[in-house]
C-alpha cells in the first residue's frame, strides 16, 4: 500500500469549552470529523484509520463512519492520553498495512482539501518528511521566563504549523517508538506538539515546509467555529 492516513480525534477539546467534544460539534448539521474524513476518503488515500477515544468508538462507528459510507476507515481505535499516544495508536494499526507513506491529521481541522493532499504526496516523495503550515502573517516573538521579549525571529522564517504530517511510514513509527520507549523509563522527553518534532528529535530528520492553507485552522476555541461557519457559508459545502 502506497498511503494512509491516521484521523486524530481523540482529544477532549477542553480549551472549547463545550460538553460536546470539538471533533463532534455540528457545522452545517455534520460534525466537524465528517469533513476531514470525507476529504481522506475523497482523495488517493488507500487506508483510514480513525482514532477516537474509548467510549466514542461505538458512535463514531455508526453516527460518523457508517452514516457517511466512508468506506476507506478499516479501523476505529481508542486513542490515549496525550496527541502523541493516540498517534502511536494508530501507527501501530498500520503494522501490518505497512503503507510507504502516512498522513497524519487532526480530526479537528475540517478544511483540510484535495490541493493540500496532494501537494503532501508530491513533498513526502521530494523530501521524505513534510509538514503542512504556512507563513505567518504577524510578526512572532520568543518570550522569556519573565514575560518579556527575548527575540524576534525574522518573519519571512517562521511558519505556522498545520497538519496533515507527512511521513516515511517505518521511520515515523521508529521515531515514534523511541518516544514511548523513553517515556517508559522516564528519560526526559521534550513536550511534543507535533509529529515533525518526533522525528526531528529521535532521528535528526529534516523536515520540509509545504504550503497548506490560511483556512486550514483547527478547531480550539469557541470563535473558531464561528470562522469555519464563514468558510463553510463561502464554499457552500
Ligand atoms: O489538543 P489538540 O487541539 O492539539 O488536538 C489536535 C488533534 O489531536 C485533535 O483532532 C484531537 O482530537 C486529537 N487528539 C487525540 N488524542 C489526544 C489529544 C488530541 O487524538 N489525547
Amino acid at each position: 500500500m502506497k498511503c494512509a492516513a491516521i484521523c486524530l480525534a481523540a482529544g477532549q477539546g477542553k480549551r472549547m469549552g463545550s460538553s460536546v467534544q470539538k471533533q463532534f460539534l455540528l457545522l452545517n448539521e455534520k460534525p466537524v470529523l465528517y469533513y476531514s474524513l470525507k476529504a481522506l476518503q475523497d482523495s488517493f488515500i488507500e487506508e483510514i484509520i480513525l482514532v477516537v477515544s474509548e467510549n466514542e468508538i461505538e458512535y463514531c462507528k455508526k453516527e460518523i463512519v457508517e452514516k457517511y459510507s466512508f468506506s476507506k476507515v478499516t479501523q476505529i481505535v481508542a486513542g490515549g492520553k496525550e496527541r502523541y499516544h493516540s498517534v502511536f495508536q494508530g501507527l501501530t494499526a498500520l503494522q501490518e498495512a505497512k503503507p510507504e507513506y502516512v498522513f497524519i491529521h487532526d480530526g479537528a481541522r475540517p478544511f483540510i482539501d484535495q490541493e493540500i493532499l496532494e501537494r503532501g504526496l508530491k513533498g513526502v516523495e521530494t523530501y521524505e518528511a513534510c509538514v503542512i503550515g504556512m507563513p505567518v502573517k504577524d510578526t512572532i516573538k520568543i518570550a522569556d521566563e519573565d514575560g518579556n521579549c527575548l527575540e524576534t525571529p525574522a518573519r519571512d522564517r517562521v511558519w505556522m504549523i498545520q497538519t496533515p504530517q507527512i511521513f516515511v511510514y517505518t521511520e515515523i513509527t521508529e521515531a515514534y517508538t523511541q518516544l514511548i520507549e523513553a517515556e517508559k523509563v522516564n528519560k526526559s522527553i521534550p513536550k511534543v506538539t507535533d509529529d515533525a518534532m518526533v522525528a526531528e528529535y529521535f532521528l535528526q530528520k529534516k523536515i520540509h515546509f509545504v504550503k497548506g492553507s490560511y483556512e486550514n485552522i483547527k478547531l480550539t476555541t469557541p470563535e473558531d467555529l464561528e470562522i469555519a461557519k464563514a468558510f463553510l457559508k463561502k464554499q457552500k459545502k
